[in-house]
């Protein structure tokens, strides 16, 4: 069987794929498993098929069973006609990222990295985490039977530790600078064998690529114009833009969407570098945004998605807090309920349109990462109404 590789995005320096670097250890900049350029959609009318065992020619470096998966992806592909209308645009589609076991994508790319991790005789997992990653990872963990390490921010709202520590993985709130945090945990892993799945590692990558290829799918390989992928460490935009190409290295599709990172103009550092014109980017000086699923202000992928987009032709945009709040409601108005970072994309496409950067009759794909009722702190920006009444007066309303 071929050896697979993974290589760094920076300086191409390559290492086997059974071993567990993040980063290049010449540069420091983030591993990335080889392009698969061949492969065949595994359909199957078996109603219990998992995505891993659908793409399994696209991760040819694992070995893939039914019952390691919680259900993760396969989630739908909402058409929203009226906002397509009311923008000028000749199909507009949601990812609904929300209908996966925790809630958004990172299961996808948790059940990966727990993959590789088994796959390397490790027994213990841990991840960074403010948002969506921690409570992915110690569900993961406790499926696979693997003790978990979680480590949050100090100052973590105390509603988000129960849904971690239901999963009962063994949770620590660190005193300190929280953007070395993601480092010091790298090297912890390494000093006690524990795999760290945290934002950006090569197989959180991996599991984003299924985003992509559920899209085309879902699209009957109709490509979409642009994918607007509200971004954070860069991992997930990473991912999906992965997929596309490798589907069409092998042939599946014929074109590659326009990738759109889309950003919280309270914490931009990618497209801040981006119109700068920088290859680097830069720690943005306090973050401070509603959308905190897409807060760090030192992207461990920054760079890579910058090389990345400029190879893809995509670009960067990032919008206010009242705009996010604004395509909440929009959002809502068409039955879907997504926390803020996940409707970044539909804010982002509305100002695209507006300045006309994203042409009339395009064909746009929204990627809605998570689920709303994970933030419902957001409701105190709304003034909602709800009416008291006896029962022997509702003949009256
Ligand atoms: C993690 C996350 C993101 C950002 O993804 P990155 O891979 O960090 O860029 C966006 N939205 C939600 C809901 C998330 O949980
Ligand atoms: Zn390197």
């Amino acid at each position: 069987m071929k050896e697979h590789k993974q290589y760094c995005t920076g300086c191409s320096h390559k290492e086997s794929i059974n071993k567990n670097i993040s980063r290049c250890p010449k540069c420091g900049e983030p591993m990335e498993v080889e392009l698969i350029k061949e492969g065949k959609i595994n359909y199957s009318t078996n109603k219990g098929q998992t995505i891993l065992e659908r793409y399994a020619d696209f991760f040819p470096y694992l070995d893939i069973s039914r019952e390691d998966s919680l259900g993760e992806g396969f989630t739908p592909l909402t058409k929203l006609q009226n906002l397509a209308s009311d923008l000028g645009l000749k199909g507009l589609y949601l990812k609904n990222e929300s209908q996966n076991p925790t809630w958004s994508f990172k299961d996808r790319g948790t059940l990966l990295g727990i993959l590789h991790a088994e796959k390397l005789g490790y027994k213990k997992i841990g991840t960074v985490s403010t948002g969506n990653m921690a409570p992915s990872v110690a569900a993961y963990a406790s499926k696979f039977n693997l003790k978990s390490y979680i480590f949050v921010k100090e100052t973590i709202a105390e509603e988000k530790l129960n849904p971690i520590l239901i999963y009962n993985p063994k949770l620590f709130k660190v005193k300190g600078d929280y953007g070395s945090l993601y480092y010091k945990t790298l090297e912890l892993g390494e000093e006690k064998d524990i795999y760290f799945i945290n934002s950006d590692v090569p197989l959180r990558v991996e599991g984003s690529k299924t985003i992509a290829f559920e899209i085309c799918e879902q699209l009957n390989f109709n490509i979409p114009d642009y994918v607007i992928v509200p971004s954070s460490a860069g991992g997930n935009i990473r991912g999906i833009e992965k997929g596309f190409r490798e589907f069409k290295e092998a042939g599946i599709i014929d074109k590659i969407p326009k990738i759109i990172c889309a950003q919280s103009s309270g914490c931009s550092p990618i497209d801040k570098a981006f119109n700068e014109n920088k290859d680097k980017i830069e720690r943005f000086g306090n973050p401070n945004t509603i959308a905190h699923a897409i807060e760090n202000p030192l992207p461990p992928s920054g760079n890579q998605v910058i090389r990345m987009l400029k190879r893809n032709g995509g670009f960067t945009v990032s919008v206010e807090d009242k705009e996010i709040i604004e395509a909440q409601k929009n959002l809502a108005n068409n039955g879907l309920f997504l926390q803020p970072a996940s409707c970044v994309p539909l804010a982002a496409l509305k100002k695209l349109r507006k300045e006309d950067k994203i042409e009339e009759d395009a064909k746009v794909v929204l990627i809605g990462t998570g689920g709303g009722l994970k933030y419902t702190s957001v409701f105190e920006k709304y003034d909602f109404r709800y009416n008291e009444i006896n029962l022997e007066d509702i003949k009256t309303i």
